[in-house]
C-alpha cells in the first residue's frame, strides 16, 4: 500500500485516531488542504517536456513505487509527505498514542533509506523532495537531473 496521501485525498479508517479534525490538521503539517505538491511537480515536469511513469516500481522485486519514474535515465523521484516520512520541520506525533506513531514513522524512514540504498546499488539516481518544498524548484531539480543523466548516457554510448 502506498504511504502517500497526495494522489487521492486520504481518508482515515472509521473511528481511528485520525478521524478527529485536530489530528488531520497535524498530519498535513502546514500545507493547505487543497495543495497537492506531487501533482504540481508532475504538471511542471510534464510542461518542461519530460515524460515519466507515475507510481511505478523502479525494481520489479522491490515493493516500493516511485512517484515519478524516468526509466531510460534511471531516475526515481519521491515526493515524501511530511507526516508519513517524518519531515524534521513538520512531523508532530499525534497526541493519541504518540509512541506508536513515532515508532511507525521511524520504520518508514528506515524503509526509505533502504529503498534509496537498493536503488543506488542498481544504478538509479534517487531524488527525494518534501511535500512542503516549492514545486517549481523541485521540478527544476528533476529536469536538471534527468537531462544530466541523459548527457552521461549519450557520452557513454559514444565511448563504447
Ligand atoms: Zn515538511
Amino acid at each position: 500500500m502506498s504511504s502517500h496521501s497526495t494522489s487521492h485525498p486520504w481518508s482515515p479508517p472509521k473511528g481511528s485516531w485520525a478521524s478527529s479534525a485536530a489530528n488531520r490538521r497535524s498530519m498535513r503539517g502546514n500545507r493547505s488542504r487543497d495543495t497537492k505538491p506531487e501533482l504540481a511537480i508532475r504538471r511542471l515536469v510534464h510542461a518542461a517536456g519530460l515524460r515519466y511513469r507515475v507510481a511505478a516500481k523502479p525494481l520489479p522485486k522491490m515493493r516500493r513505487t516511485a512517484d515519478l519514474l524516468f526509466r531510460p535515465t534511471r531516475v526515481a523521484v519521491f515526493v515524501d509527505g511530511c507526516f508519513w516520512h517524518g519531515c524534521p520541520e513538520h512531523f508532530v506525533p499525534p497526541k493519541t498514542n504518540p509512541g506508536y506513531w513515532e515508532g511507525k514513522i521511524a520504520g518508514n524512514i528506515r524503509r526509505d533509506r533502504n529503498t534509496d540504498a537498493q536503488l543506488e546499488e542498481a544504478g538509479w539516481l534517487v531524488l527525494r523532495f518534501w511535500e512542503h518544498q516549492d514545486p517549481a524548484e523541485c521540478a527544476e531539480a528533476v529536469a536538471a537531473a534527468v537531462s544530466a543523466r541523459k548527457g552521461q548516457l549519450q557520452r557513454a554510448r559514444v565511448l563504447d
